[in-house]
């Protein structure tokens, strides 16, 4: 697998670490815990992440697998929770360089891509299940909607993370496809992609 793999110390405790995706955008220590960001200027300390309770998944940083035939390698991870649910955002690295957003809730996965917001963004005060919304000619049919905060991370992440901060989570579907919409103070991200059954994914055997 192709890799432009970066090494950066630690500002918080020295640590020696590696960078391997391009889209990183934070990452978190494995050795003090701290959240870091990532800019051109290099990395600066945003805060301190819990490390997460464990539970049953096939993935854990550094495994590598293939999901439909591309092979693909885990680089990070953060857990959601929300009012009466939580799930699991993996980032992966494709073998082509490319980044995925895998979710895991109660051992159903889905693979999601980002799309660069074109249109307008939502008014977020007017948003409510079973409304649709429009959004990059999407029609976005809102299925889910609330506020989320971040329970904790390891590794890289493809978002710039501040933590004990909240936000605003949308799930919907727009033709057959899934819709993920976070909201951040000036911004959303905005994700397309599709339900994953177990067989799509493989995992390789740990070396
Ligand atoms: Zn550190």
């Amino acid at each position: 697998m192709e890799m432009q793999v970066r090494e950066m110390d630690c500002p918080s405790c020295g640590g020696s670490l590696k960078l391997t995706s391009v889209y990183v955008r934070t990452t978190i220590c494995p050795y003090c815990d701290q959240t870091l960001h990532i800019d051109d200027f290099g990395l600066s300390v945003a805060g301190k992440q819990p490390k997460l309770a464990d539970y049953p998944t096939r993935f854990a940083l550094g495994r590598k697998g293939k999901i439909k035939g591309k092979n693909f390698e885990v680089v990070g991870r953060v857990r959601y929770r929300g009012e009466d649910c939580f799930w699991d955002e993996w980032y992966l690295t494709f073998e082509d360089g490319k980044p995925g957003w895998l979710t895991e809730e109660e051992g159903e996965c889905a693979l999601f891509n980002k799309e660069k917001v074109k249109s307008a963004v939502p008014d977020k005060s007017n948003l409510r299940v079973g409304k649709t919304i429009d959004l990059n000619n999407y029609k976005i049919f809102i299925t889910e909607i609330g506020e989320v905060s971040l329970e904790g991370g390891e590794g890289q992440l493809f978002f710039v993370v501040r933590p004990n901060t909240p936000l605003l989570h949308i799930d919907g579907n727009a033709g057959g496809k899934l819709v993920s919409i976070e909201f951040y103070e000036k911004e959303i991200e905005f994700h397309i992609g599709e339900s994953l059954e177990y067989e799509d994914i493989l995992i390789s055997k740990e070396a």
